[in-house]
């Protein structure tokens, strides 16, 4: 046993310090980043948000609301080869352009990923997602994918370590998703033990990608803009949300009423509702390691992604960076012991 000495940080522990800056107004922000990467010879260019691949999250509905802001989404891996079909024949190049196509680490998800790229050559990226990204396995996966898809984007995950993210760029990876336990429906700290604050994780993972000349995707733990603004000042390259987005006309919960009120059902993928969802049964030798919470309602992700990317343009305002790759550069970090003034939660319904 051994014990690692020197705190890590997550969102909650720290605030950006603010900088003198010459920016007149938020509008002068540019959020769109352009990407080239280690691998793919794609040029990508968006805003480089990325709806989560939940089933409740990643859907095609999303993929058309989220491509009007230039932002990504990660389509979830249960819909068939059928719906992929009529969901490529309906969907313009631009809309082809900001899809990620999941898969896990099957057999079958390998002949499905197969098929679903001879639909469109505008899809470019690809999710290879497991809960633990350490195992040899999915190691030898991802060096499958690669060489099969030699010039598609390669995202692959998750992993919170400097080692991991060198191994997995090595071995094929274009970009690392970070982040094991920060979910807002995951349980799998409490359950295990196991995890990493996701601000360090991000810090550390980011210094460990970029060496190799790769990207990071923080996966995980945002809760506000600012956690977003937070983990792309600590050299994140691009930021998935599941729980900030849930609850919206896109995503595919299921509604339930309560006094008169609306409220939709979200659920981790290694929650009891999910395993039952989709493999009819909770295996006897694995135990949930997510939760199921019901939202308020919220209408349109529109507005939600307003007040996001509001929210990401004034913090680059508060430290002077014009545009959002700058924000890195831009940004220091002070701990603190305290966040939002809390006053007014008491009349909170
Ligand atoms: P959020 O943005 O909601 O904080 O985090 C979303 C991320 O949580 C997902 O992209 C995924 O990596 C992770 N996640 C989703 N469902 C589960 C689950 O059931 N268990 C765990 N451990 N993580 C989950």
């Amino acid at each position: 046993m051994r014990i690692e000495e020197g705190v890590k940080l997550g969102f909650k522990d720290v605030l950006i310090r603010p900088k003198r800056s010459t920016l007149k107004s938020r509008s002068q922000v540019d959020l769109i980043r352009v990407f080239s990467f280690k691998y793919s010879s794609v040029i990508w260019s968006g805003i480089p948000i990325i709806a989560a691949n939940m089933d409740t999250i990643g859907t095609f509905q999303m993929a058309r609301s989220l491509s009007n802001f230039k932002i990504l989404t990660a389509i979830h891996k249960y819909y068939s080869l059928e719906d992929w079909k009529n969901f490529v024949i309906l969907s313009s190049k631009d809309i082809l352009n900001h899809v990620i196509v999941s898969i896990g680490i099957s057999t079958e998800d390998f002949i499905k990923i197969k098929k679903i790229f001879l639909l469109s050559s505008e899809l470019k990226y690809i999710c290879i997602d497991v809960a633990n990204g350490y195992s040899e396995h999915f190691v030898s996966f991802l060096k499958l994918i690669r060489e099969c898809f030699p010039d598609k984007i390669i995202c692959a995950g998750n992993v919170v370590t400097g080692e991991m993210v060198e191994e997995l760029i090595i071995s094929g990876a274009d970009i690392v998703k970070v982040g094991i336990g920060p979910g807002s429906v995951c349980t799998t700290r409490v359950k295990t033990g196991v995890g990493y604050p996701q601000l360090s994780a991000i810090i550390e993972c980011a210094d460990a990608a970029h060496g190799l000349k790769g990207q990071i995707i923080s996966d995980g733990g945002c809760s506000v803009s600012g956690d977003i603004a937070k983990a792309f000042g600590a050299g994140s390259d691009f930021v998935m949300l599941g729980g900030m987005l849930s609850g919206h006309n896109e995503c595919s919960g299921d509604i339930v009423e309560k006094k008169s009120k609306k409220y939709m059902l979200f659920y981790g993928m290694s929650s009891v509702a999910a395993m039952q969802r989709y493999t009819g049964e909770m295996r006897g030798y694995r135990a949930s390691e997510g939760k199921t919470v019901k939202i308020p309602f919220r209408g349109d992700v529109d507005f939600t992604i307003r007040d996001i990317l509001g929210g990401l343009r004034s913090a680059c305002t508060y430290v002077g960076a014009e545009k959002l790759k700058e924000l890195t550069k831009r940004t220091t970090f002070i701990k603190v012991t305290e966040q939002e003034n809390c006053i007014f939660n008491i009349f909170k319904e």
